[in-house]
């Protein structure tokens, strides 16, 4: 069985790394390849040519690197079979779903061309005595990218595009659940003419991600992943001396008003509930039904559409969804159902034990919707990582807001409705990062910030959109002063310059 081991300096890279892991095909539940683990001896061969590369790409002019970044876009468009091949199966989402996360990691790297606009400095001319003021923006040096398993493409190419517009290097770990699509990124870099060593990844878990927290050369850190990890990797990257960005958990709440279009807020809670088997962090997690009769008008509509999806192996033209990624996740989930369901909960639609014929030994639950959830279950209160959604049923607006704001993670919001002054108030007191109004998963697009609020995101700065450029640069302000050559120097003054 082969191994997939690092991307370093341009190549894949064997180190001494005497640990791996197994990487499985959801759909099937086979073993696909063995992933080698970085050994710390591994890690510091990629810091040490990243170290080098970094230096000499800080220097390279604007046009060069944007050169390099317009012929990525133009890579990735024409691999998009490839690698959205490599995401199903290593993933388990839908070869659908692959394409459509391509096309926003797309938006990141069309978003790193403005790289020149958006890190252009400040200039005061002759702010006194001849003096001028300027910004400048420099890379931070080397960037570590710690990356989930759930946009095994998206979430790298949003991480990484702009830290290499801005001048940085970057070594990006990706998640040892699915690698395959980071090498494959690494591969089409070098293709678009980025020098090696500029970007690198290596593979690993814990180990190697303390390793990069832990090493002195690296300069910033992005994060996505689950809250319990990014805020250790906040805090622990954070005590040895470097920026950090920490994109976490969530639990979208989608609050449906009694006047809202109830077939369009029916079919929007199934497609942005369950789409990529709910594997998002952005999928809408609970329904609030507000008010008398609007519970039951969306389980008219939403439960036959629930139904009949088709939940299927990542190349199964027809599977609307697919696996969930380990056995174990599909372990996590059936017991969070049961356990709502003790807790009180009314089983609407049960999705488990769902096994496709031919592929019993997939990963796979199927769609479950469960009513009457209410605040104290712990079926509201943790991330329910698969296709398993609820419906709270609340009086009013100010209860949603409540029940809203309530929730550690605030990630995602959203508001169905047709009073522009409910959604204005939503807008207003929601503590959510990314909020829609009739509008079921508001990831914004690649020129707009995107990150959650409260223990959906750690660190104040974001690391995709406009923000991005000053995550991954340090600003130096200069005071600058051509005197004549023969001019007088000053009277000597020891008092502070007024
Ligand atoms: P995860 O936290 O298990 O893993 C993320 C990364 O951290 C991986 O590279 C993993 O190897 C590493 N890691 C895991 N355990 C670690 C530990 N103990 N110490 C150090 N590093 C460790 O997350 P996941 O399961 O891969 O991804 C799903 C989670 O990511 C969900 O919670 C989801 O909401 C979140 N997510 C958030 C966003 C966002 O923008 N807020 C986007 C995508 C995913």
């Amino acid at each position: 069985m082969e191994a997939i081991s690092h991307f370093i300096a341009g190549n894949a890279y064997q180190g001494d790394d005497d640990r791996s892991g197994a990487v499985f095909n959801p759909s099937d539940g086979s073993t696909l390849y063995q992933c080698r683990y970085a050994s710390k001896a591994t890690l510091d061969h990629a810091v040490s040519v990243a170290a080098a590369a970094g230096r000499a790409w800080a220097k390279a002019s604007q046009a060069r690197r944007l050169e390099v970044i317009f012929r990525m876009r133009q890579l990735v468009v024409e691999n998009t079979d490839k690698l959205a091949e490599l995401i199903g199966l290593e993933n388990g989402k839908t070869i659908a779903d692959a394409k459509g996360e391509i096309s926003r990691g797309l938006e990141a790297v069309d978003f790193a061309t403005s790289v020149a606009q958006v890190t252009k400095g400040e200039y005061s001319y002759n702010v006194g005595g001849g003096i001028d003021v300027f910004s400048i923006r420099q890379p931070v040096g080397i960037v570590g990218c710690i990356a989930p398993f759930n946009f095994p493409a998206m979430v790298p190419l949003m991480m990484t595009s702009m830290a290499i517009a801005s001048g940085n290097a970057v070594i990006l770990k990706p998640s040892e659940r699915v690698p395959g699509a980071a090498i494959l990124i690494g591969e089409l870099w070098r293709q678009a003419g980025l020098p090696d060593g500029v970007w690198n990844a290596v593979n690993g878990d814990k180990d190697v991600v303390d390793a990069i927290l832990e090493n002195p050369q690296i300069g910033a850190i992005s994060f996505v992943g689950s809250t319990h990890v990014g805020e250790y990797i906040y805090q622990k990257g954070c005590a040895h001396g470097k920026r950090v960005a920490a994109y976490t958990g969530g639990k979208n709440h989608m609050v449906v008003m009694p006047d809202a279009d109830m077939e369009s807020a029916a079919s929007a809670f199934v497609s942005a509930g369950y789409g990529s088997s709910s594997q998002r962090c952005m999928a809408v997690s609970l329904v609030l039904a507000v008010g008398e009769g609007t519970a039951e008008r969306l389980r008219g509509l939403m439960v036959p559409m629930i139904e009949a999806l088709h939940v299927g192996s990542y190349d199964d033209p027809k599977a609307d969804f697919g696996a969930v990624v380990t056995a174990n996740a599909k372990q996590f989930v059936e017991q969070a159902i049961a356990e709502a369901v003790t807790d009180g909960a009314e089983l609407v639609v049960d999705g488990r034990g769902f096994v496709v014929p031919g592929l019993e030994s997939g990963f796979y639950t199927g769609a479950t919707l469960l009513d009457h959830v209410t605040m104290d279950m712990n079926f509201w209160k943790s991330e329910i990582f698969g296709p398993a959604r609820g419906i709270m049923r609340v009086k009013d607006l100010d209860e949603a807001i409540t029940i809203t704001n309530a929730h550690e993670y605030g990630n995602g919001a959203v508001i169905f409705t047709r009073s522009g002054h409910a959604a204005h108030r939503f807008i207003e007191e929601v503590e959510a990062g990314m909020q829609g109004v009739n509008v079921a998963v508001p990831v914004p697009v690649g020129h707009h910030n995107f990150g959650g609020l409260r223990r959906s995101k750690f660190g104040d700065a974001h690391m995709f959109g406009p923000d991005a450029a000053r995550f991954y640069t340090k600003m130096k302000t200069v005071s600058q002063r051509w005197p004549k050559p023969d001019q007088e120097e000053a009277a000597l003054s020891l008092a502070f310059p007024g």
